[in-house]
């Protein structure tokens, strides 16, 4: 008889399977959780294959212990994708494999959460009869009896946790103790349900969905392309709504954790159906919860943040992506994938459509549009009456300004506060890269030995190149017209803060960034802050331009968007536009339209032209002739390979090697096309004590750098990893430089690698 084989991803940093002998009658299913020995313990792996002929011979073959699982805990869909994530992304199986379980499952727990009796809440007579607007200062009670009165049935309290946030169990307290609400165990989250309320659509929502409705049963990407107000939603809705009706499940991915729980219950409403969440923000057992509804079918409609990708849908009939610009999609903790990516192929895999929907779109969906890869569907109106913001420039060659902010924006804020409105300033803090200017002649210090402009690190006080590593101390006047207006390109929120603060005497003023808003509790209390009218001026990062809509806001004040023409980082100005356009989208109503003003020093740009139009594409399609020229994404093809080391030099040496491994592969004439870079300490050169380097390579030729990076991560597993190295592979970084911000740090997937 011919003896079947368990080829088995084991869930540790290597690349490759391992395969096993089963004993007993029955074959363990591909897709199931096994007990294997693995050296001298035993460790829990999963069975990603059956083979006939094992890859090492017979009598070296152990046995597996024993098997976990009942049934597949992967099915053989998503395992289908996460083998493809594990090969674009050169990632070891197993790792992708453990990362894409929540928590409570990478071990041996069964695959059914146990659910016992729940604490649930419910309104009383009392709190019915209770005079709400006395709690106008209490916002976290008031959205509390907001949630329950919606509810017919008690609200378990898991579900307030996850719909308030994090003040929710205070709140609960207080509110307790007024006897407006009491509790009751109930035996298991009832379903909660609302009535559904429906729209007619504009002629652009309704062909919208007619395109989409024509592609129910097969693969196709659609991008919605239009702006906040427009109307995305309901087209999502609508398509959600008849996959509903025939018996399929949702998933809708969303970028921020923070947008989850208004947007879950906008869905509940207009869908009149239970939905659930998943995200880092819930505890390890809510995401078990609802890992298992999707993979039960219970779950009908998911609204998560990127790690959604990876749940066991039972019958997956759409993927919805919203704001798919984002790059929060893309992971950089631990295994690095991009969400989009994974759900492109997801999509193509289970044969249904995938809706992108942006006012924005990334360049590289704007290049599959042209491409014909997707199909575009623009909307390009708002349904409601709100009118698209005015964009001005403030030419800072001519403008007097203080601490970096022009006196006649002042003076518009002035008028916003006199008027009770309120303003916000934005600066751009994404791809933070100093770099230092002589206002009066434009010039920049350039680095003698690479074409780039030199970095200024606060740390040493001195000038960077980010390229060769060579390092001079700050200048202080200009060699090519001796002035000593020497600025550097980057103005922080707390100097623009003091500034407004000495102009702009009595005016309040709040900060929003990540030193100010530490938590999603914080950001969030600051938020209400601002829609109770208690704030005249608001300073804030991009943390202020997604999702969040201000109608108070007339007046916005883009500050520091000339940085975006310097970065290192290629997508910089891409960014920079993006944001611009999103942070005016959040401004103004319709009797109230908002205005925006740019500060910079090059007004001539084409770019502005674009975003004083509104027209993102013909900025998208200007960026995209760039990069072509430039042999920049989306036509080329980057893979950056990452070191550290807590023993400075060791993570040098090691790309040394690294590198030299690449140059013999480049020489056998076969990886011809593939360009090597040099070694660079990372812009950021020490994180948590670990000392850090990068080494980038890349190709027009995505199949062949695909291959050569399989050769390579082969020769790197090889070589020895002195004094506590860590390396990793990022395959299509999103970026060189890479910052993480307070509210993408979602869980690290495996502990060892934290550290990224
Ligand atoms: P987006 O997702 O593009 O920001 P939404 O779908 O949320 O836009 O729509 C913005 C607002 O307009 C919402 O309040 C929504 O209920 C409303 N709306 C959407 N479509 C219509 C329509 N066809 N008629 C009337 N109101 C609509
Ligand atoms: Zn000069
Ligand atoms: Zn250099």
């Amino acid at each position: 008889m011919k003896q079947t084989f368990l080829r088995v991803a084991v869930p540790i940093r290597v690349y490759g399977t391992f395969d096993y002998r089963c004993d007993g009658s029955r074959i363990i299913p591909v897709g199931s959780r096994v007990v294997v020995p693995f050296g001298a313990r035993t460790i829990v792996g999963i069975v990603v294959q059956h083979v006939d002929t094992p890859a090492v011979a017979l009598e070296n073959l152990v046995s597996v212990t024993s098997a976990v699982d009942t049934e597949p805990i992967f099915p053989a869909d998503l395992l289908k994708t996460l083998r493809w994530v594990s090969e674009h992304y050169h990632q070891p199986y197993g790792e992708i494999l453990w990362s894409a379980l929540p928590a409570n499952l990478r071990g041996k727990r069964p695959q059914q959460p146990k659910f016992g009796h729940v604490t649930a809440f419910h309104v009383t007579e009392t709190g019915k009869k209770a005079d709400l607007s006395s709690l106008s200062r209490a916002p976290v009670q008031n959205a509390i009896m907001d949630l329950l009165k919606a509810k017919e049935q008690p609200v378990p309290k898991e579900i307030i946790q996850s719909e308030i946030g994090r003040s929710w169990r205070s709140a609960l307290k207080s509110l307790e103790a007024k006897n407006w609400i009491a509790s009751r165990t109930v035996a298991k989250p009832p379903i909660l349900a609302s009535p559904r309320s429906i729209h007619t659509l504009t002629a652009d929502q309704q062909n919208a969905r007619d395109q989409i409705f024509n592609h129910l049963s097969h693969y196709r990407s659609f991008l919605i392309h239009g702006v906040t107000g427009s109307g995305k939603t309901e087209v999502y809705l609508r398509v959600i709504d008849e996959i509903l009706k025939a018996g399929g499940q949702a998933l809708m991915l969303v970028p921020e954790i923070g947008l989850t729980p208004q947007l879950k219950q906008h869905l509940e409403s207009a869908l009149g159906a239970p939905v659930s969440s998943y995200h880092s923000g819930l505890t390890n057992s809510q995401r078990h919860r609802t890992w298992w509804d999707a993979k039960t079918g219970e779950a009908k409609v998911v609204i998560g943040t990127r790690s959604g990708v990876f749940l066991p849908f039972r019958r997956l009939a759409v993927i919805v992506m919203d704001e798919e610009h984002d790059s929060s999609f893309k992971q950089h903790l631990g295994v690095s994938y991009h969400a989009r990516s994974v759900a492109v192929h997801r999509a193509a895999v289970n044969k249904i459509p995938l809706l992108c929907g942006t006012a924005t779109p990334s360049l590289e969906t704007v290049f599959a549009v042209r491409n014909n890869r997707v199909q575009n569907l623009s909307l390009p109106q708002r349904v409601t009456a709100a009118k698209m913001p005015t964009v001005r420039l403030i030419d800072l060659n001519h403008a007097t300004t203080i601490e970096g902010v022009a006196v006649s924006l002042v003076r518009k804020i002035k008028e916003r506060i006199s008027r009770n409105e309120q303003s916000l300033m934005f600066i751009n803090r994404r791809g933070y890269a100093p770099v230092v200017l002589c206002i009066d002649c434009k010039w920049t210090v350039k680095c003698e030995n690479c074409d780039a402009n030199l970095i200024f690190h606060a740390a040493d006080q001195q000038l960077h190149c980010h390229h060769c590593l060579q390092r001079i101390s700050m200048i202080r006047s200009c060699p090519q017209c001796t002035s000593e207006r020497i600025q550097l390109l980057s103005v922080g929120t707390q100097r623009i803060e003091q500034a407004l603060r000495n102009n702009i005497p009595g005016a309040r003023i709040l900060r929003i960034d990540r030193d100010t808003a530490r938590s999603y509790e914080e950001f969030e209390r600051k938020l209400n802050e601002i829609h109770d009218g208690r704030a005249d001026i608001l300073i804030g990062t991009q943390m202020l331009s997604k999702g969040h809509h201000f109608p108070n806001v007339t007046l916005v004040g883009v500050l520091n968007v000339d940085q975006g023409f310097f970065s290192m980082d290629f997508r910089a100005l891409e960014y920079m536009v993006q944001q611009v356009l999103q942070v005016a989208g959040r401004a103004g109503r319709a009797e109230k339209p908002g205005e925006v003003y740019i500060q910079t020093l090059y007004p001539e740009r084409e770019v502005f032209a674009c975003v004083r139009q509104h027209d993102y594409m013909a900025f998208a399609e200007m960026e995209l002739e760039n990069r072509m020229e430039a042999e920049q994404p989306p036509f080329f093809h980057y893979s950056l390979l990452r070191a550290n080391s807590p023993k400075e030099g060791k993570e040098i040496e090691f790309l040394a090697q690294a590198h030299a491994c690449a140059v013999r592969l480049m020489k056998s004439h076969r990886f011809k096309e593939i360009q090597v870079f040099d070694i660079v300490q990372s812009p950021i050169r020490t994180i948590s004590n670990r000392h850090r380097a990068q080494l980038l390579c890349g190709s027009s030729l995505p199949s062949k750098l695909r291959q050569f990076l399989n050769e390579w991560m082969m020769q790197l597993e090889q070589i020895p990893k002195k004094g506590d190295l860590r390396w990793r592979l990022d395959v299509d970084p999103i970026s060189f430089i890479w910052c993480t911000s307070a509210h993408e740090t979602q869980n690290s997937t495996i502990g060892a690698q934290s550290a990224w």
